[in-house]
């Protein structure tokens, strides 16, 4: 199921090959963000052109809008979508906890009001998983509790507990064909809970492992903190999945502490703004200093909108509100990404990755906000 290829010599970086029911991914990888059944602004052909291997979907939008019966009757997600390549879904578990109003959270889910019109709905580890089965995700994750990072430490325990709980449920429940199904691992930044989770989890012998109550509003030093705390009590032979992250400076220093997979909104989010990144960091293409521009965003990038368009023309499109502009501009943070981990995945290959790091790292400017957190932990 995973093969884990090669393992670097100066870092924890690894190359690996995940068999799914739809395809093989190569790891290190990104994962495109299609919440809704759509990769915001593409479309499934060019999302492959660029070398998309893997796509996400969400059980809780999924379910509620269009609603399972819609899915089940054209034979599963990947046919309603028209995606031929693997499928990861979460399982609403984030969502519930971060998009809905909660009414009680009981033994065997969370009784919750949708965020669309208030309707009263129950998402369990039963529900999460007969949803993620009637969609036919290659990958499918189990249900969790993914508390804000300002929680208590009762309260960050006491949703170890219940992931923990609703995993074993979760690893009961029948899934489809071939479907892989992975832990999440909780516990924020306390070393004692991520420990106990990620041995419990490995315990319950999973597909794979998840590090969640992570991108939940942290400052990055304790993101990696999260990371490096879980990581180390995982096997090495099953594949690590980091949620919801990040920029590509941070995939890129995620690789090296030993993560293989992730999936993040930011190259399509941030598209819609007019932001595009870059090797150097990301850059606000609507700023006038890009007015007569005729460079392409980024030179050397091999995607559609470098190869035919320059910053002056999209920089005017973004201005007038043309849809030509935000799609182009997805197209280009997409690929970015996607390159970024084949790099990753040659350097690792060839043995240069520490280089291929280091130089990464000098390169790229981080956000006002990743500069502050940064100083702020070097201060402590
Ligand atoms: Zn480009």
């Amino acid at each position: 199921m995973f093969e884990l290829l090669k393992t670097d010599d100066r870092s924890k970086a690894r190359l690996g090959r995940l068999s799914t029911p739809h395809g093989v991914v190569d790891t290190p990888v990104f994962m495109s963000v299609g919440t809704q059944g759509s990769v915001k602004a593409l479309d499934p052909r060019e999302l492959r052109e660029m070398g998309t291997q893997i796509i996400l979907g969400n059980t809780y939008h999924l379910s509620i809008r269009p609603g399972m019966e819609i899915i089940e009757a054209t034979g599963g997600l990947h046919r309603f979508i028209n995606w031929p390549a693997p499928i990861l879904t979460d399982s609403g578990g984030f969502q519930v906890f971060s998009l809905a109003t909660i009414r009680k959270i009981q033994e065997h889910g969370v009784e919750f009001r949708s965020h669309l019109d208030g309707s009263l709905l129950f998402l369990g580890p039963r529900e999460a998983m007969a949803i993620q089965r009637k969609l036919g995700s290659d990958i499918a994750m189990v249900f969790d509790d993914c508390p804000p990072h300002t929680s208590t430490p009762r309260e960050m325990r006491a949703a170890v507990e219940r992931t923990l709980r609703w995993a074993a449920e979760c690893r009961e429940q029948p899934r489809a064909e071939g479907q892989l199904v992975f832990g999440i691992v909780q516990g924020g930044t306390d070393a004692v809970l991520r420990e106990a989770c990620a041995r419990r989890l490995v315990e319950l012998q999973f597909d794979g492992y998840a590090i969640g109550g992570v991108s939940v509003g942290e400052p990055e030093p304790e993101m990696l903190r999260a990371v490096e705390l879980t990581e180390a009590f995982l096997p090495a032979e099953k594949p690590r999945y980091a949620m919801g992250l990040g920029t590509p400076a941070q995939l890129v220093e995620l690789v090296a502490r030993g993560v293989d997979m992730f999936d993040c909104v930011l190259p399509t989010r941030v598209a819609r703004n007019g932001t595009a990144f870059t090797r150097k960091g990301s850059i606000s293409i609507k700023a006038g200093a890009y007015k007569s521009d005729f460079r392409p965003i980024e030179e050397g990038c091999d995607c559609f909108a470098c190869r035919h368009f320059t910053r002056a023309y999209l920089r005017h499109l973004l201005n007038v509100g043309e849809i030509l502009g935000l799609r182009m501009l997805s197209v280009h943070n997409t690929r970015m990404f996607l390159r970024v981990m084949e790099e990753v995945r040659a350097a690792i290959a060839d043995g240069s990755f520490a280089d291929y790091r280091r130089e990464f790292a000098q390169n790229y400017v981080p956000t006002q906000k990743v500069l502050l957190a940064r100083a702020a932990a070097a201060d402590r």
